[in-house]
């Protein structure tokens, strides 16, 4: 493994691996539940350990990952397929077009990787319970992957998050708290949970290995892109940790020599929770009031990880946008059909706002390479969509029928 330190994104004071868990002790002495937090850790490698050590033909990830590998939970996530869209690509006007399809994630969602490596660290410090706030998704990913540690997972979440992902979470075994009110309120549940009680809490962004483990998603689209970052990720944002895990991916590479550029980043949201769109937008942060979208993955009034997120975007040269339910639904079932990649509305997001881009001033060139990240998968959630499909009825099991 590569030898690291923690840094604060907000005052760049680093810290000993050990010396710190969740936020910097100073910016974040200010932080409370109900505001974007301050004083997010980011881990710094050795980018010259790295540069040495790597091997572009069978690159070695454990490189680039905070906790040893002899800690790594048993149930393998991640090497989700790369999906190459030609159809969708051509109207589109984007030949060079692929799907990164993370509903074939052990729990159906790119929160898998981040519960990963938090489990993992779990392990390393001896913690036997880890605390978690979810809409759903990076609750039964942690779920799942907490039970095949054999450790405890207890989750709160909004009594409203979707049948299937509470079914997951019991099923694998999780203390689940449903809580009445929104995933805000969750949030501030488990923070309170946590300093009262104790445990590892992996809310998004408030335990910094949530951003390493979905930063290797970016690193697999360099891989199969066979040893190149794309141009353009395209992705949908709710907290903001994707986001910032994907740009982290490619921080990374650039300063271990690997890539020259990073690739631009565009952040997609829904209309109704659109804190970090407009904080990109205007500089001023401000809570999305009474979000209230269909994509329940990316429904949040207050973004843990809003200033990370606009670092991204910015940093990146990216930009966000936003889409109605209306067109989520309508991508979901482009992106179905056009591609073989059944991915829930908070996935269908992305693709979504790839659509919405394409059609307006500041479309992308038909020579980007382009990755639109599926997030989830489809069948987490089956109401948002039913409400547009009309299923077939029955027929009588005869030729005659069917010729009717
Ligand atoms: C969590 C999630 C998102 C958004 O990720 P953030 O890190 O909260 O921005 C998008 N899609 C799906 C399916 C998710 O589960
Ligand atoms: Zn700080």
């Amino acid at each position: 493994m590569t030898p690291f330190h923690y840094r604060c994104t907000d005052c760049d004071r680093t810290f000993e691996r050990d010396a710190v868990r969740y936020l910097c002790p100073v910016c974040g002495a200010s932080y409370h539940p109900g505001m974007p937090l301050t004083g997010v850790l980011e881990v710094v490698f050795d980018a010259e350990v790295v540069r040495r050590s790597f091997n572009a033909v069978s690159p070695d990830w454990n490189l680039l990952c905070a906790v040893e590998p002899e800690f790594h939970p048993p149930l393998p996530v991640g090497n989700t397929p790369l999906v190459p869209a030609k159809r969708l690509g051509t109207e589109l006007g984007l030949p060079a077009l692929w799907i990164k399809n993370e509903g074939g994630n052990p729990s159906g969602s790119l929160k898998d990787r981040a519960s990963f490596l938090v489990v993992a660290e779990a392990l390393r410090l001896g913690e036997t319970q880890i605390v978690t706030a979810s809409t759903g998704n990076a609750a039964s990913a942690l779920a799942a992957v907490a039970a095949s540690a054999g450790l405890e997972a207890l989750i709160f979440v909004p009594e409203t998050a979707p049948k299937a992902k509470l079914v997951q979470m019991v099923l694998y075994g999780a203390r689940v708290v449903p809580v009445q009110g929104t995933y805000d309120d969750a949030f501030r549940l488990s923070m309170e949970y946590t300093e009262a009680r104790g445990g590892l809490n992996r809310n998004t962004a408030y335990h910094p290995l949530t951003i390493e483990g979905k930063k290797t998603a970016g690193l697999e689209l360099w891989a199969q892109l066979g040893g190149q970052a794309p141009d353009v990720v395209v992705v949908s944002v709710g907290d903001g940790v994707i986001l910032g895990g994907l740009h982290k991916a490619f921080v990374d590479l650039q300063r271990a020599g690997i890539i020259e550029r990073l690739p631009r980043l565009i952040g997609v949201q829904a209309e109704r929770s659109d804190a970090i769109h407009r904080y990109v937008q205007t500089g001023i942060y401000s809570d999305a009031l009474n979000p209230n979208t269909r994509a329940d993955s990316i429904s949040v009034s207050c973004p843990s990880n809003a200033h990370g997120a606009r670092r991204a975007i910015l940093e990146s040269d990216g930009l966000t946008l936003t889409v109605t339910d209306d067109e989520i639904l309508e991508a979901q079932a482009r992106l179905a059909a056009g591609s073989g990649v059944f991915t829930e509305p908070a996935g269908a997001a992305a693709y979504a706002g790839l659509v919405k881009l394409q059609a307006g001033a500041n479309r992308l060139p038909a020579s980007a390479k382009v990755v639109v990240m599926a997030t989830g998968h489809g069948l987490k959630d089956i109401e948002a969509p039913l409400s547009r499909v009309s299923i077939p009825r029955a027929i009588a099991p005869t030729l005659e029928a069917f010729d009717r």
